[in-house]
This record gives structure tokens, sequence and C-alpha cells, in this order.
């Protein structure tokens, strides 16, 4: 997965760092992941608690006396929100039973008393997914919103799905239609018209690339061709 998302930090990059962390004398370590991503599977999501006891086993391997007594490490989940002007920008994000299902799969993998595991409200999550990707249609569902009470949203104890999705339905907007629905790769979308220099084209071959797992090398090392050239004064890029 993290191919997928072009990451570009292989799992031995993790674990050397988390042992050099160790032998320095911290013991708390903190893993974030993403849920959710475009061609994901269960495995994908397991391979977060096979990952989290890799760490713990790391701790382990250093001697008694060169580490630091208490070992918690917190594995924290978020889900994934496609954008726009990304390669996922046409992705279907997942629905929140799936996210909750993904969920549950990874706290039951979990046993470690080591470990703690934390994740991002799904709610809130379908929400960003729905405004991420949203057109003027959803101008009045703020609106409704906030007539309904709604806002400090960011903060848990305000926040208020029921209302939220009040707003929706007053308003007879689908926020599927905008979250979970995959767009098919010659759909007009609502920022389609707004240039941001990189290209469609170049989007469509790295959401290609993505599903295949090929990795597009950093661009600093060779330009990738991806557009933003043309809006750069001289038509040269940085590394030009
Ligand atoms: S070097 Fe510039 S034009 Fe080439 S891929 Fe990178 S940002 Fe795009």
């Amino acid at each position: 997965m993290r191919d997928v998302i072009n990451k570009g930090v292989t799992e031995d990059d993790l674990i050397k760092s988390v042992r050099s962390a160790f032998e320095l004398g911290w013991n708390n370590i903190k893993l974030y992941f993403m849920i959710g991503l475009p061609f994901e599977e269960d495995e994908d999501v397991e391979g977060i608690a096979d990952l989290a006891y890799k760490v713990v086993d790391e701790y382990f391997k250093v001697p008694k006396d060169k580490r630091q007594k208490g070992l918690n490490v917190t594995v924290s989940t978020s889900s994934f929100v496609p954008k726009p002007f990304t390669p996922f920008q046409w992705f279907g994000q997942n629905t929140m039973d799936e996210l909750y299902r993904k969920q549950r799969l990874l706290k039951e993998k979990i046993k470690s008393r080591f470990i703690t595991y934390n994740w991002h409200e799904t709610p809130i999550s379908f929400l960003e997914g729905v405004f991420s990707r949203g057109d003027r249609r959803l101008t009045n569902v703020l609106i409704k919103a906030w007539e309904l009470g709604c806002k400090f949203d960011g903060w848990q104890e305000f926040f208020n799905y029921e209302k939220w999705m009040k707003a929706f339905e007053e308003c007879g907007v689908d926020p599927h239609f905008y979250a979970t629905r995959e767009r098919s790769l010659d759909e007009v979308l609502p920022w389609d018209f707004i240039d941001v220099g990189v290209s469609k084209e170049y989007l469509i071959s790295e959401y290609k690339k993505a599903e295949k797992g090929i990795l597009t090398p950093d661009c600093r090392q060779g330009c990738t061709g991806c557009g933003i050239t043309k809006l750069l004064k001289g038509g040269k890029c940085f590394n030009e």
C-alpha cells in the first residue's frame, strides 16, 4: 500500500528508525496509518497489526540495559478521503460500514498489551469525503446544517452527524453521490475548469500506476512530466 500511495518508505526504514529510537532511550512509539485506500485488501489492514508487532519485537531485541522500561506502541488510523487534483480523485471512498469493518478487523488482530489502537471518527471522514469533492449544490446543505445548529464540527463534542444527515435530506442531496461513488475517468468533474498545471492525463496515468503498485520516482531526480511547467515562468520547473 505504501507503493500505491507512492510513499517511497520501506518496512526496513521503519524498523531501523524504531531500533535507533529504542537504543536512544525512547519507549513511546506512535505509528500513523491510513485505511480505506484505493486497491486495499483485508491483508493490507491486517498488515498494520503485523507491523506494530514487529516494532514490539524490535524493542525486545535491544539489550535490557540499553532500553527504557515500559514500551507503548500507539497505532492510529485515519480513513482515506479522496481529493481533487490527485490521482485518486475518481475513487469511491469506502462506505462507513466498510471502514467500521476494517477498524474491527484491525482491533481484533491487536491483542498485545504493548499496543494501543486509536481511530479517526468515521462519520467525520465521510463528511470530509463529501465536501472534498463537492459542488455548488452543497452550499444549500451547509446553510441548512448551520440553521439546524451545526457548528464547530471539528470538535467532537459539537459534531452532530444526525443533524448533518437531516440537512442533506431536507435539501434533497445524496451525500453518497459525492463521497462513495466511483467516478468514471471521462466524467466531467466540478473542479475541471480550474487549471492547477498538473494535467489530467498525468493524474490518470498515476492512478493506473497506483493500481499496479508502480512507484513514480521523486521528480527532483528527473522530470516525470506532470505538466506544471506550462504555468511557470519561462516554462521551466525548479529542477531544470
Ligand atoms: S520536475 Fe516539475 S514539471 Fe517535472 S514532474 Fe516535477 S514538478 Fe512536474
